[in-house]
This record gives C-alpha cells, structure tokens and sequence, in this order.
C-alpha cells in the first residue's frame, strides 16, 4: 500500500472511531484508487479522496412517537448528505435496529461511487433509524414515520435529497413519509422514490435492485460463455433484492436453492419458483423476519442460525446484508465450484472475503456496481416526475438493463485500463471516483 493511502486510513480511523463498517468501505475503495492517484497528482493535491471521506452535512435528530400501549418511544434519525457534485444527495432510508452513524456513513459512501455508474445525475447520500419494525403494528409504523419527517422534511427536497427505500422501508412505509411531507410543505413534488403506482412511482421499481442484479451477473456469465441456464443458485435474504433476483434468475432458466435471514437459511432442492416466490412477499409483510416459515410451509429444510454459503451451487447472490460472507464461506462456495458471486447488497463480503475471490479469479462483483439497479430505477422515477409522465412497464425495463450492461462494460473497460483485466473490484471504484472526481475539480474548493 502508498504512504499516501495508508496515511489517509489511519487519518480516517483515528477521526472516525468506532465506525468499522465506514473504515471498511473507505479502506477497499482507497486500495482500488491507489494506481490512479499515482496518475493524477492534481487529485492528491486537489485532496479528492480527503473530502469524499468526509459528509457534507450530518443531520441527526432525535424521533420521539407513542407505541400502541401509550408509552412514549425515542429513536435517533439521521440523514448522510455526502457528496453533491454528480446531482442532488440520492440513497435510501433504513430501518433497522442495527442503525448507527457508521453505519449509514458506510453505506453513504458506497452510494456515491454506485450512483455516478448508474451515469445518471445523482448525488450520495444514506439515512435511517435505530427503530425496529419487527413486530411493530401498522399505527406504530406510521406514527413514526410521521414524527421521523416532521424533521426530516427541512433539510430534503427534489432538487436537494431525494430519499428511497433501503432495509426496513418499502412502498407502505414511503407512503407514510411522502404523505407527511406534503402535509407539511404543502407540495407534491418527487422528492422520495420507490412511490405507489397512483402517486407518481415508476413502474418496475419494486423489482428493479434484483433483477439489475441478475442482469448483471448475466453479463458476467456471458464473459465465460455461459448463461443462467441450467445454473444452480444460492440467493440469501429474503427482502426486496431477493425477491427480485429470484424472479429474474427463475425466468432466465436457472434454480434458485436457498433464501436466508436473521433465523437460519432454507434449502429447497426443487428450486423457489411460483408460488413461493410470492410467499416471499408476504413473509416480508409479516414483519416477523424469520424464513423458518417457508420451510414449515413448503416442507423444505431449514437450517437454524446458518448461512447458505456451505450449499453446492453455480452463482452466488448475497443478498442480505453487510458482511453476511467472510473468508471462510468464500472458500466454501470456491469449494463447492461457485464460479461467479454477484453482489446485491450494500458490501456483504468482509475484505479477507473478497480477497480470497480475487485471488481465485472467479468472477467477482461489488454491491456498488451489480446492485446499482435499484437507485438507477429511483433515478429514472426522479425523470419521469419531472416530466410527469409515467414510462410503461417495457420502457423502464429496456433502461435499467442498458444500465447495468453499461455499468458492466465500464467496469470491464476501466480495470483493463489501469492494467487490472477482469477485477470488478478496481473497476467500479476507479470508473465510479473519476466522474465525481472530475466535477469536484471543476466546482473548486468546496
Ligand atoms: N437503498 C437502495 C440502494 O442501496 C436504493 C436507493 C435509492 O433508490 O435511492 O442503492
């Protein structure tokens, strides 16, 4: 590693304690970044990557709601505005107890380098909650994200920061926050995305994050000369960008095996098709967070507090969450001859993880570029509010899939360039920093 790198995340360490997923994040791109820095001196001395790693603004308030027995409830909001020089902050809200600043920070950071390849205009930014929906009632649900935009609301707005969905938010809990801010600014505007249908949401949003992932590691596939038919699939989570990627797999001729969450994993040796994978749906609306229900209710093995990187498959779909797969289940899957792992969550392999697919030379994918569906479908929402006109279903479809094969040649195009063929890794990092890069050089010292 540089002198100038290593200084840059012990710098960012010693600052920001405490936030190890945020040091993770920064340490990987960083690393990615090194041969470019060495190239441009005008970015070192211009300090690029100095300001990328810092917010431009933190916004962190306090939400206070009543639960269904009376009893006052607190939860801390925030909201990570942290780069504007592509466009407006863009990047989803997330809802879950395991919620902190570094957390967010994290996920913050990966959404700028993921929304610049989605080459549309658009910003990064992350928010959430602590709160737990888990078990909550619909009432509590919306109390709270009624008192969560009563703050929230000053500091966003269409042309400034454009929320979304993330863990724990969906259609049902935007509706709750768009409804609130209209109450309270008076305005209709596209200022969240991942809307209901009737209310200005784009079509194909729901699905976009897992079949843009699909879509991707259908392209990776393709490099080798191979396609999703006949392929065994293990998929974890079992939220939004599983369902997605579920569907899509099961329709391009390849058996999705497993599913996951906090409980366990299932193993369905009959492949999750049809009906099951509208059960999906329902077990995300139980708000149980549990899939030991659909191995009770189809009868398929349920593997108690473990994860399905041990199964024998083709492709691997992470899904889930950060650091769901470390340098252990990565050896496991090379093991069982997993030939190509794409990511759908934000940073779900640890870095010993990832090292050990680079050094193997599977094919690899970052979170940041195989999962940058689902914010490119929110920036396709954002055009059609503006224009107020809806795109049909065929139209948002053939968009997000030029995306992501974008996306995926200029990983390929950018890696061979720097002298790293094939490594994702470096690809969207380098490809992702040298667009914002170039417009902080253009928009001085700010
Ligand atoms: N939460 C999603 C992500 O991680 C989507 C964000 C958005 O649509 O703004 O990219």
């Amino acid at each position: 590693m540089s002198e100038y790198v290593s200084r840059l995340i012990a710098q960012v360490k010693a600052k920001n304690p405490s936030e190890p997923e945020f040091h993770q994040a920064v340490e990987e791109v960083a690393q990615s970044l090194e041969i470019v820095l060495e190239r441009h001196p005008e970015y070192r001395s211009a300090k690029i990557l100095e300001r990328m790693v810092e917010p431009e603004r933190v916004v962190m308030f306090r939400v206070p709601w009543m639960d269904d027995q009376g009893e006052a409830q607190i939860n801390r909001g925030f909201r990570i505005q942290m780069n504007s020089a592509i466009g407006p902050y863009k990047g989803g809200l997330r809802f879950h107890p395991s919620v902190t600043l570094g957390i967010l920070k994290f996920l913050a950071f990966e959404q700028v380098f993921k929304n610049s390849l989605t080459s549309l205009p658009m910003g990064g930014g992350k928010g959430g909650s602590d709160f737990d929906p888990k078990g909550k009632s619909e009432g509590e649900v919306m109390r709270f994200c009624q008192s969560f935009m009563t703050e929230l609301f000053r500091h966003i707005g269409p042309d400034t920061d454009v929320p979304a969905g993330d863990i724990g938010v969906g259609t049902r809990e935007i509706g709750f926050l768009f409804g609130q801010y209209k109450r309270l600014t008076r305005e209709f505007s596209g200022v969240l995305t991942g809307k209901g249908l009737n209310w200005g949401g784009s079509l194909v949003r729901p699905e976009a994050t897992g079949y843009g992932v699909v879509y991707f590691a259908e392209e990776m596939l393709k490099v080798k000369g191979q396609s999703f038919a006949g392929k065994t699939v293990a998929v974890s989570g079992f939220g939004n960008v599983a369902w997605g990627a579920v569907e899509k797999v099961t329709q391009l001729g390849g058996k999705v095996v497993t599913l996951s969450g906090p409980d366990g994993f299932v193993y369905d040796k009959d492949g999750i098709r049809g009906e099951k994978v509208q059960y999906m749906l329902e077990m995300r609306a139980s708000s149980r967070d549990r899939v030991q229900d659909f191995a009770e209710k189809f009868k398929v093995e349920f593997h108690p507090g473990k994860r399905p990187w041990s199964v024998k498959a083709d492709v691997a779909l992470p899904c889930a969450t950060q650091n769901e797969l470390n340098a252990e289940d990565a050896k496991m899957l090379l093991q069982n001859g997993c030939m190509c792992v794409c990511e759908g969550a934000n940073m779900p392999t640890t870095l010993d993880g990832v090292k050990v697919f680079l050094d193997a030379h599977v094919l690899y994918s970052p979170g940041k570029a195989s999962n940058a569906g689902g914010v490119a479908t929110s920036g396709l929402e954002m055009s059609q509010n503006s224009m107020r006109l809806p795109w049909s279903k065929e139209e948002v479809d053939h968009r997000l899939h030029e995306i992501m094969t974008n996306i995926h040649r200029t990983c390929l195009e950018t890696a061979e360039k720097f002298g790293m063929p094939g490594n994702y890794v470096n690809g969207a990092n380098i490809a992702g920093f040298l667009k914002v890069a170039d417009a902080m050089m253009d928009q001085g010292l700010v």
